[in-house]
């Protein structure tokens, strides 16, 4: 089955904290067997492509005081180069942007397709009031919010933002405006994000970063909740390849039409690409 990637990452050693860099070309097969050819975008889309890959998001990384500093700038003209394969997404901070609800709204306008926030990088809490214009743009312009919600093993990062249940409030508040949870509380809170994906309509689940022979264990109820959850893999920074982690969820036993949800449709609705 052709798949929708809805959490990639740029190649961009110098754009990145050291130690970013050093723990993704310790797991990168990619990284290690093709390095800087994964500069030319053209070559990543064919590489992605080989792997099943139709449509890959590409995230902006604006973390300035722990992982790394790749702008929205570098996302929107990476993505440039392969319009129809590459979606950008669009990173501002609110601790370090001096306005970021009009940082973002200007992404909007160079057409990213989304926003991501890392809490645990940039300091807050995903139900911080400094955060409500950001979503409330995002909810106008349709375009979906992805926050990394879970574990993490860089240095710096404060786990504690990252507790999903601060998203109960945003759900709440933004009920039009769709919510997804990066790693889906990897480490210690799958019961909290699959209760939120299960029971708020605008609230999903990402797998990025999850064992995907595992699945099943962090969400026994994945064949019901499979509307919700989309595939993810943090290319390059991943340990297998994202034939691999599609090939390992297909093998799970889930149905024909979870598996499609969970692999491509959902992304697509999300991402307002067209159903094939
Ligand atoms: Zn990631």
């Amino acid at each position: 089955m052709r798949v929708i990637d809805f959490h990639t990452h740029p190649y961009r050693p110098t754009d990145l904290a050291p130690a970013t860099w050093q723990f993704i070309t310790s797991i990168s097969p990619a990284v290690k067997k093709y390095g800087d050819r994964l500069n030319d975008p053209h070559f990543v889309a064919d590489v992605l492509r080989a792997d099943g890959v139709d449509h890959a998001v590409v995230l902006a990384e604006h973390c300035p005081a722990t992982s790394g500093n790749v702008r929205t700038e570098t996302v929107l003209e990476i993505c440039s180069i392969e319009p129809d394969f590459f979606l950008p997404f669009a990173s501002v901070d609110v601790n370090t942007d001096p306005d970021p609800a009009g940082l973002l709204r200007s992404y909007i306008d160079r057409g990213v397709r989304g926003l991501k926030l890392y809490p645990s990088y940039q300091f807050y809490y995903p139900n911080d009031p400094r955060v409500y214009p950001i979503y409330e743009l995002c909810q106008q312009a349709r375009i979906p919010v992805l926050l990394h919600i879970g574990s993490s093993v860089m240095p710096g990062t404060r786990i504690k933002y990252c507790d999903p249940i601060h998203l109960d409030d945003v759900a709440v508040d933004f009920p039009d405006l769709t919510i997804v949870m990066a790693h889906g509380g990897r480490g210690f809170w799958y019961d909290v994000c699959a209760f939120l994906a299960a029971h708020k309509p605008n609230v999903y689940i990402d797998v990025t970063g999850l064992v995907p022979g595992k699945l099943l264990e962090h969400f026994p109820d994945l064949e019901r909740m499979s509307a919700k959850v989309v595939f993810g893999t943090d290319w390059p920074a991943m340990p297998k390849s994202v034939k691999f982690n599609a090939d390992t969820i297909g093998a799970l036993g889930l149905s024909d039409a979870a598996l499609r949800r969970i692999l491509r449709e959902n992304a697509a609705r999300i991402l307002g690409l067209p159903r094939t």
